[in-house]
């Protein structure tokens, strides 16, 4: 068992549903940990570098323009196996494919508005969470 450490974002139809709460209680539920957190609108430059490893996808101009429509939040989630943990939470990027259960199965209005984001690896892991956060800016538990 490993304890990881993996980037979430709270997209911005999530966000406007109201589900920050939500999405929050289930990753606490699950026992991971919140310990850096981050409100912020995107603006067009931020998500184009976020998103850059799908820019030759033909969705990647969609992807941008819904990523900055509102804001989002951005947390560091911590605890075992973190990284896969958050994405059985968040569930399959397609709702319709997604297990019961799951915030994008629950929640998601399609394959593009899917209402949270996770890291999928621990390299890029750590490469998200530095997008969004500088060391300072992060709280391990200390109690
Ligand atoms: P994720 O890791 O499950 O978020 O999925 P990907 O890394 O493959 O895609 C990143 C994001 O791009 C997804 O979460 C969706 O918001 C969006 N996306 C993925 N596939 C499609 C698609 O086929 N069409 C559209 N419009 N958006 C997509």
């Amino acid at each position: 068992m490993t304890i990881e450490r993996t980037l979430s974002i709270i997209k911005p139809d999530g966000v406007q549903k109201n589900l920050i709460g939500e999405v929050y209680r289930r990753f606490e539920q699950a026992g991971l940990k919140v310990i850096a957190a981050r409100m912020l609108h995107l603006s067009t430059a931020q998500a184009e570098a976020f998103y850059a490893v799908h820019r030759e996808r033909p969705f990647y101009r969609d992807l941008v323009n819904y990523m900055t429509t509102g804001p989002v939040i951005a947390q560091v989630l911590e605890g075992e196996n973190a990284i896969e943990a958050h994405r059985r939470i968040m569930g399959a990027t397609d709702p319709k494919k997604a297990d019961p259960g799951t915030i994008r199965r629950d929640f998601a209005a399609s394959i593009e508005e899917n209402v949270v984001h996770g890291s999928d690896a621990a390299e890029t892991a750590r490469q998200e969470i530095s997008f969004f956060f500088a060391q300072a800016d992060i709280c391990p538990r200390t109690r």
